[in-house]
């Protein structure tokens, strides 16, 4: 069934709802490359629950689509509008509504930014560790749909470590409030944890409860160049035998370097052509040993260049230019960008593969990782619009998800299934885990209005 606008009015002030086919193509469709779209019948601003409640109460009655959209930084399709769909976009309700110092709690709405977040509590002494590269545009309520994960995730866990508390409206239009605001629970089923990562197919986060750390501790920085993926690969799995936990680990390779320097003149490939970035933040003594432990890995792994950075401002300048990679490649064409997540000590076993990937299909396979936690982002540029290069190297691409399946890893470490991931998500689940997420989505979403195609076939 379809909607009108005006059947929307009732239900919220005019000024937060949108019809004009002009700003309707502004939320179509989310960051990720060549995903299906359409353009939505309407989008909805709501300032509060109950308004979210309406509307979903509303579009459950009439089977209308619903899809929610936090900025739009997703890089699966997990956003996109699909026909006939109403876009509920949290951008209005952006609201920190209490940090608690003494808990270690803050409550947001879902719509908060990242780093909005993030400043609220360095501003109160505390710390809201998930960083996604995306922090400066991407929700609250975005990361805790995918479970974003980010570069100190290595050490510090993901967005599901982080919610103890969800309120959230299911496809039938209720509100519910789910987890705790204790530091421990058994009581019930963990439903605030179901719905982290569960992409708007079960419900609309509404409101959320944060666990927070105290302030963050001194960091150190080792660098290191690379002649080639696999010794850099083989430096991460050092690292990890080693038993050192940094608090950062990240892998650029010489096509992500060259796109920066490119854009910015960084001189990022005067050093070589695999960079690691480690940062380590023991406290005290501890942080420098860590930091030390991590440069004889690197030496060991047959680093051409590694050091300890003296210069915070320099090290800070190199974490930079690592987020500027996505923006960076996004210049020289439409970035495919894969998620894949393979057990750590096989980093080394997946960069190789990776490159025999590209050398066979004649195509060149950029790499950025979270390497420390096992989680690659090969990444493919295609000229834009070039409709055979693009299915190309989403067949390149499914041989790379085969792969890391094979290794025992997962399709996707952080940026969630969305439309990009369903086929690998069908290989990675068995049949008997897939009916168990249609069970789930049936009694969550009964008319299957929420975000309906995305994720897995319901
Ligand atoms: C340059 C760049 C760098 C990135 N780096 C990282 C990274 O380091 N780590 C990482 O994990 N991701 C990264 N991403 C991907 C993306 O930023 C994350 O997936 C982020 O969590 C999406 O947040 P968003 O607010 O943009 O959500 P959107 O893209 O708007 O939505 C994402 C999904 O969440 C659902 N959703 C949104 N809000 C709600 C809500 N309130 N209730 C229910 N469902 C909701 C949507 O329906 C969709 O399925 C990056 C993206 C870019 C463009």
């Amino acid at each position: 069934m379809t909607t009108t606008p005006c059947d929307l009015a009732g239900l919220l002030p005019a000024d937060r709802l949108i019809t004009d086919p002009a700003r309707l193509a502004s939320f179509a469709h989310d960051e990720a490359a060549g995903a299906p779209y359409a353009l939505p019948a309407a989008v909805v601003r709501p300032r509060d629950t109950g308004e979210v409640a309406a509307v979903v109460a509303y579009c459950a009655e009439r089977g209308v689509p619903v899809v929610a959209r936090g900025a739009g930084t997703g890089l699966s399709g997990g956003a996109n509008a699909v026909e006939g769909c109403v876009v509920v976009s949290f951008a209005a309700m952006d609201r920190v509504l209490s940090i608690d110092p003494d808990e270690r709690l803050a409550v947001v709405q879902p719509g908060v930014v990242n780093d909005h977040l993030r400043a609220a509590c360095a501003a109160k002494g505390l710390w809201y560790p998930p960083d996604p590269a995306s922090a400066p545009w991407s929700t609250i309520g975005g990361n805790v749909a995918t479970n974003a994960g980010g570069v100190c995730c290595v050490k510090y866990g993901v967005t599901r470590d982080y919610v103890l508390g969800l309120e959230a409206v299911t496809g039938r239009g209720e509100v519910v409030r789910l987890g705790r605001r204790t530091a421990k629970s058994s009581a019930g089923f963990e439903l605030a944890g179901l719905l982290v990562g569960s992409e708007g197919t079960l419900g609309l986060v509404t409101e959320i409860t944060l666990r927070l750390r105290g302030e963050r501790a001194q960091e150190h920085t080792v660098v290191g160049y690379f002649d080639d993926l696999p010794s850099a690969g083989r430096a991460v799995a050092h690292v990890v035998a080693a038993g050192v936990v940094p608090s950062a680990l990240e892998l650029v390779d010489r096509y992500c370097l060259r796109a920066v320097d490119e854009w910015k003149n960084m001189g990022l490939t005067d050093g070589g052509d695999v960079l690691l970035l480690a940062r380590c933040d023991a406290p005290g003594a501890a942080g420098l040993q860590e930091a030390d432990t991590v440069l004889a890995c690197f030496e060991a792994a047959g680093a051409t260049w590694s050091a300890r950075s003296a210069d915070p401002a320099e090290a800070d300048a190199l974490f930079a230019a690592r987020r500027l990679v996505y923006p960076a490649l996004e210049r020289l064409g439409m970035v495919l960008s894969e998620d894949i997540c393979v057990p750590r000590t096989l980093v080394p076993e997946m960069l190789a593969r990776l490159e025999r990937t590209a050398e066979s299909n004649g195509v060149r396979i950029a790499s950025l990782a979270h390497a420390g936690d096992g989680n690659l982002h090969p990444m493919l540029v295609v000229p834009r619009g070039d409709e055979r290069q693009l299915a190309r190297g989403r067949e390149v691409f499914e041989e790379v998800v085969d792969q890391a399946i094979a290794l025992g890893g997962t399709v996707t470490g952080e940026h969630g299934v969305g439309l990009l991931k369903m086929r690998g998500l069908a290989r990675e689940l068995s049949p008997a885990v897939v009916d168990l997420h249609r069970g789930i989505k049936r009694v969550w979403d009964p008319a299957g209005i929420l975000n309906p195609g995305k994720v897995f076939t319901a």
